[in-house]
């Protein structure tokens, strides 16, 4: 799960384990930002991927209360965040405890009943859990978002079978074209390790012959390396460096391609994106903005000329495709959203705060006016 929040957020990440072993109802959100949030699910796994230390450290799956979610996720919504991204190592999992197997797909559409929530992603599924309440969920609950990051990790069967990740290729296949028939405009991501310990010539074409055929929007591609403390990295037949890194290169070249193909696709389609802050590294340089549209596919912007905040949503149409991400013109809308509001209420007590680390030294001139939602109101 960090591996993944690091991913999303291009930065380290830490996570003090004793917060996560349970679910005190004082914990504090995890904020990344003012308009969007994690909401943990539940910690733990109870699988045994060879290649995973999750289930060394973490220990037995606890799901969390639906009920302390939802009072969560109510509660940001208050706050102003618009997005809320549901995680758990194996969200569909979510409710074994208490034995109800529709409990993840119940959890999205009581998301779907919060008034003020307009996106609602989760990660990650497991294939092995994968039920078709789920599918039908994300295609019926309007703000859950037709976005599934589902790793793979390999396309061999017996691959799979040495990393103890109990689906083969034909149930992967499977998922991926019931979600695509539920929503045709599913933007499908995944993770893939290269080079397992005995990973044959054979066992990395059938991972080829997968991301051919899943045509992911998008794939996180590692190269396999020992993680002490797990069984995978005591297995005979580790990979010389080279032919992992041949494999890897002719993956990532695959993937690269695919990638481009299905951004081209997008060109031409009007959608609506969610502002976001620190997503495009050149904005400064190119007097863009930057937001992920529903698939979360990146979409950088030309600034327009109203005022727009982390948080607001603009509608754009895209223009061009680039692998990883996409252009539009100026907006064709800009809507104001109360996560507008409390980014920029952020930014006003994060100017605030500044401004009184002066190691007490007294200011000398007239205190600069209270932001509009700082100042005082008359009732
Ligand atoms: S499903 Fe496998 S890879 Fe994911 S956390 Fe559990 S053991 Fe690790």
């Amino acid at each position: 799960m960090l591996l993944e929040r690091a991913r999303v957020q291009e930065e380290a990440q830490v996570e003090i384990l004793e917060s996560l072993e349970v679910f005190p109802s004082t914990l504090p959100t995890r904020r990344e930002s003012a308009y969007a949030a994690w909401v943990s699910i539940s910690v733990g796994c109870n699988n045994t991927c060879t290649f995973c230390i999750v289930p060394a450290l973490r220990g037995k799956e606890k799901d969390r209360r639906t009920g302390d979610i939802l009072a969560e996720v109510q509660a940001l919504v208050a706050e102003g965040v618009v997005e809320v991204t549901l995680l758990g190592q194996n969200v569909n999992a979510y409710g074994q405890d208490i034995g109800d197997r529709q409990a993840f797909s119940k959890l999205l559409r009581a998301c779907g009943g919060i008034d003020g929530l307009e996106r609602v992603r989760f990660t990650s599924p497991h294939p092995k859990d994968f039920t078709d309440d789920v599918i039908a969920a994300m295609a019926e609950t309007p703000n859950v978002m037709h976005q599934l990051h589902m790793p793979l990790q390999s396309g061999s069967d017996a691959v799979l079978r040495a990393m103890k990740r109990s689906y083969r290729q034909e149930r992967y296949l499977g998922i991926i074209e019931k979600v695509r028939a539920a929503m045709p405009d599913a933007a499908i991501s995944t993770d893939i390790i290269v080079g397992f310990p005995g990973e044959t010539d054979e066992d990395f074409e059938q991972t080829m012959h997968v991301v051919r055929e899943a045509r992911f929007a998008q794939a996180f591609t590692f190269q396999y390396s020992k993680r002490p403390g797990t069984p995978a990295a005591e297995m005979e037949g580790q990979i010389p460096k080279a032919v992992v890194q041949e494999r890897y290169l002719r993956l990532t070249a695959l993937q690269e391609e695919i990638s481009w193909e299905e951004n081209k696709k997008q060109v031409g389609r009007t959608v609506e994106v969610l502002v976001a802050e620190g997503e495009g590294r050149k904005d400064q340089h190119t007097d863009r903005l930057s937001g992920r549209a529903p698939d979360s596919r990146l979409v950088h912007f030309t600034r327009p000329e109203q005022p727009v905040r982390p948080g607001d949503m603009v509608t754009v149409e895209l223009t061009y495709a680039a692998p990883h991400h996409l252009l539009a013109e100026g907006p064709l809308g800009v809507r104001r959203t109360r996560a507008g509001d409390a980014w920029e209420l952020r930014q006003a007590q994060g100017a605030a705060k500044a401004a009184g680390v002066m190691l007490g030294l007294p200011k000398v001139g007239v205190p600069a006016p209270l932001a509009v939602s700082d100042a005082p109101a008359c009732r």
